[in-house]
């Protein structure tokens, strides 16, 4: 995770640069489901990539994940496909790692307490991200089938050796939470501004469509706002396109991408007391550059499994 974080801060500085080319996902909504299925292509400087994957909500209460797929790496001298990646794996840490970086970016130094809404895949990287960059002594989590969120605090406990204060509400665990991390599937707001508390960071994970949120229009309208990426943030959040339906915010609102403050050029907390919030929806660039990292270990570690995939004249 830790290497994670440093090479995702790479990455969106590498597209604040210009240095990356990505066209807004494609994504495919199957008829008569709520189901997708999505296409990511990205070029990174010399690497070429796309994600493909089903991201299926429906797979809640199955043994399958809710986003299955490939991550497939080429190369730009003569365009051959190196490697395909388990994109399952993949999302569950890229994603948590840049929430990782916006935390260490625009959090408050001495964050304490950490409430993590929902309890699945994205709930427990995250967990792992934000203890790679803050000394929490606190972890609370919420989530809408509590029995859910005590099976996340066991794992925590296994996995990471981390105690989880399982809470009733979400306001139980957001009210005076430093950092928050939204990683549910809600389409409504599921965080009331109310409860949020000043000097709080917020990285709002789960909802990556125009028409879904998990944050109520006062907290984004208060926060100081940055995202992965603004021409993704203008076609697929809600939770800014919504306040910005309805008046309470504009495109001004959005102060800059998280690869601009890693190289200084937009300025991040400016002082204890301010809300900060990064809004991820999830860019190409993320998988593309986790699967060159993996690829390049694989090739140094002698493992992965060798395929004659084809492309020889
Ligand atoms: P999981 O299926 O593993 O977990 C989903 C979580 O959402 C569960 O904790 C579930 O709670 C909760 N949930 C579902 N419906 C609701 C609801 N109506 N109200 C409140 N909570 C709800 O999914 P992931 O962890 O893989 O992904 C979580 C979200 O993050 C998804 O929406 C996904 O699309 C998004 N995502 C975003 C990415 C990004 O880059 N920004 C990347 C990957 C995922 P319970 O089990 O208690 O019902």
């Amino acid at each position: 995770m830790a290497a994670c974080i440093d090479l995702m801060g790479e990455t969106l500085a590498s597209l604040a640069r210009g240095e990356a080319l990505l066209p807004l996902r494609t994504v495919l909504r199957l008829p008569g489901q709520r189901n997708m299925f999505a296409a990511m292509p990205a070029v990174l400087g010399p690497s070429i990539g796309a994600k493909v994957i089903t991201v299926f909500p429906d797979n809640e209460g199955t043994p399958f994940e809710s986003h299955i797929g490939v991550v497939l790496y080429f190369e730009n001298t003569n365009g051959r496909l190196l490697a395909i990646i388990d994109a399952s794996s993949v999302t569950a840490i890229r994603t948590a790692a840049v929430s990782g970086l916006a935390t260490r970016l625009l959090a408050n130094p001495n964050a304490r307490t950490l409430a993590i809404l929902g309890s699945g895949v994205q709930a427990m990287t995250h967990l792992e991200a934000m203890c790679a960059v803050r000394g929490f002594t606190t972890v609370r989590v919420w989530s809408r089938h509590l029995p859910n969120a005590e099976a996340f605090a066991e794992r925590a406990r296994a996995q990471h050796g981390r105690t989880v204060e399982v809470v009733p509400t979400p306001e139980a665990a957001v009210r005076g939470a430093d950092v928050i991390c939204t990683t549910t599937s809600s389409r409504e707001p599921i965080v009331q501004s109310e409860w949020v508390a000043p000097g709080a960071h917020i990285n709002a994970v789960g909802a990556s469509q125009a028409t879904a949120r998990e944050l109520d229009s006062e907290t984004v309208r208060r926060a100081r706002l940055y995202v992965d990426r603004r021409e993704s943030v203008m076609a697929e959040a809600g939770d800014f396109l919504i306040p910005r339906e309805e008046g309470v915010v504009d495109n001004t609102h959005v102060l800059g991408e998280l690869g601009e403050v890693v190289l200084g050029r937009v300025a991040g907390r400016t002082g204890p007391g301010d809300v900060t919030l990064f809004k991820s929806l999830g860019i190409a660039i993320e998988d593309v550059a986790s699967a060159r990292f993996i690829y390049e270990r694989a090739r140094e570690l002698g493992t992965g499994t060798w395929v004659a995939i084809g492309g020889m004249r």
